[in-house]
């Protein structure tokens, strides 16, 4: 066994030492959830609806500790994390209320001696490889669907957030789901590896695009049902008819919360030249506005980055903006230790030749860019190899759907960014994946329709 040590990012201290899952672990689990699978599929909907009614009962009974060491694990703000956790609430109450209509029997088709049936199986043993930096979302938009639809799973959390992983699984366990169905995987990028080698069903994977593309060569050729949720440079526009104030509280909140770690986090704004300097000096207000300091105190806005090699990533992104006439408003670079802390950094007088308007940030940086009109606002928003989420800001209705029917992106926005609904597909266009979650897609995404012709013989 290999050890993984998890640090708290704001004070660099450990937190904890874990025993790490060798390839050989990873195998055993793998076989072990395999035999265990047909069980849990066998066993009542009803059954296993009332698991997962169980778990969101052990979320709210403990959500003050779990907030309390996901903020000391990821350096996500103490308020923050009670977000997640309350945040998930709406999404277990959807998949519970949604999972038994989208996975029922169908009959397609009933004519005199001859019906056509689709039913919905689940996958069988999926792997959930899982991203950090909200990891009761993305874990549990992955694990609560899989298992509600009978398969097994195993789940590797990312380093970064396992002691949370370890907490999900623990109270998913103790709500009735079995051990041999419901398997955490514990280790760094090798492990992770090591389960994808292993003959899984389904691998559900959310990271970013590098990884990504690394999880899908290794599939190459194994024909698994593969999804990935990766990274977003997601753009927000600002018509001159909107208001410069309200537009800037907005998107600086999209930018800047968790400190840009979301996948969904606005990376790249555009305001029209009409309104542009008064949006800046609200932009820049507001971000001022934040408070920087311990993740646990509770006034606090701005955390650390989760990552401490983010910031040579950012710093690189900074560096290389200033060095082609970018304007910088505010921050700047990284900040003393111990820790991994990085300035809330804005610029204006930015272009797509700088890294900054076209790399995945995934940190508290922004750069804001002048445009003409519509016509500029949308050919820039589209420059992009990614596709997440896009946003834009006009009171004007129609003129919204125009420009977000011509973009590129699983999610669009009008007067809001950086959010996500159970309701809705959460999906990305180009680099930003492939596949869903989320909504009533996201349910039947773990499960595998069967066709049925059944023509009776009269006798
Ligand atoms: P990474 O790609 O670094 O890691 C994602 C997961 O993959 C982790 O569990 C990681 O393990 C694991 N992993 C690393 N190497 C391998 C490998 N060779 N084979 C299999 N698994 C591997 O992403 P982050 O965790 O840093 O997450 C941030 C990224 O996730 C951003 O790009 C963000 O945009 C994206 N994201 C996308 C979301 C979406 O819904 N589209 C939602 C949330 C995040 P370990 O961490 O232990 O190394």
């Amino acid at each position: 066994m290999n050890a993984l040590t998890v640090h708290n990012p704001a004070t660099g201290d450990v937190l904890a030492t874990l025993e790490a899952d060798d390839a050989p672990a990873v195998a055993a689990k793998a076989r072990t959830a395999r035999d265990a699978q047909p069980a849990w599929a066998a066993r009542s909907l009803a059954d296993r609806r009332a698991c997962i009614e169980r778990f969101r009962a052990g979320v709210v009974a403990e959500r003050e500790a779990l907030a309390h060491l996901l903020t000391t694990e990821t350096g996500k703000p103490i308020r923050m994390a009670r977000n997640e956790l309350d945040g998930l609430l709406p999404r277990i109450d959807f998949f519970l209320e949604q999972v038994e209509r989208v996975t029922a029997d169908e009959t397609v088709l009933a004519q005199e001696g001859l019906r056509e049936r689709i039913q919905h199986l689940p996958l069988g043993v999926v792997a959930n490889i899982s991203a950090w930096n909200y990891p009761w979302f993305v874990g549990c938009n992955v694990l609560l669907p899989a298992l509600l639809t009978g398969n097994a799973v195993l789940y590797k959390p990312s380093e970064f957030a396992s002691l949370t992983g370890r907490e999900i699984v623990r109270l998913l366990h103790a709500a009735g789901v079995p051990h041999d169905v419901l398997q955490p995987v514990v280790g760094g990028g090798e492990t992770g590896a090591a389960l994808l080698a292993q003959p899984v069903h389904g691998v559900f994977f959310t990271g970013s695009h590098a990884t990504g593309q690394r999880v899908a060569q290794s599939l190459a050729g194994r024909l698994v049902h593969l999804q990935l949720e990766l990274g977003g440079k997601d753009p927000g526009y600002v018509c001159e008819d909107a208001d410069p104030r309200t537009a800037a509280e907005s998107l600086a909140d999209g930018a800047m919360y968790n400190a840009g770690q979301s996948c969904c986090a606005v990376e790249r704004i555009y305001v029209h030249e009409a309104i542009h300097d008064a949006f800046v000096r609200h932009f820049v207000e507001a971000v001022r506005g934040m408070r920087r300091g311990d993740p646990l105190d509770e006034a606090t806005y701005l955390g650390p980055l989760t990552r401490a090699g983010q910031i040579g990533v950012l710093q690189a992104q900074v560096d290389d903006a200033l060095a082609q006439g970018a304007q910088l408003q505010l921050g700047g670079g990284a900040l003393p230790g111990p820790g991994n802390w990085f300035d809330a950094t804005v610029f204006t007088e930015v272009h797509h030749g700088m890294a900054l308007m076209r790399e995945e940030s995934f940190g508290p940086v922004i750069g804001i860019q002048r445009v003409r009109g519509d016509d500029e606002a949308l050919a820039l928003m589209n420059d992009t190899r990614y596709g997440l989420t896009a946003g834009v800001y006009t009171p004007d209705e129609g003129r919204a759907r125009r420009l977000l029917s011509g973009v590129r992106a699983g999610s669009v926005y009008w007067n809001c960014c950086d959010r996500v609904s159970p309701r809705l597909p959460w999906s990305g266009v180009g680099d930003s994946g492939l596949g869903l979650t989320l909504s009533t897609y996201g349910i039947q995404a773990f499960t595998r329709p069967k066709a049925w012709h059944l023509r009776s013989v009269s006798g």
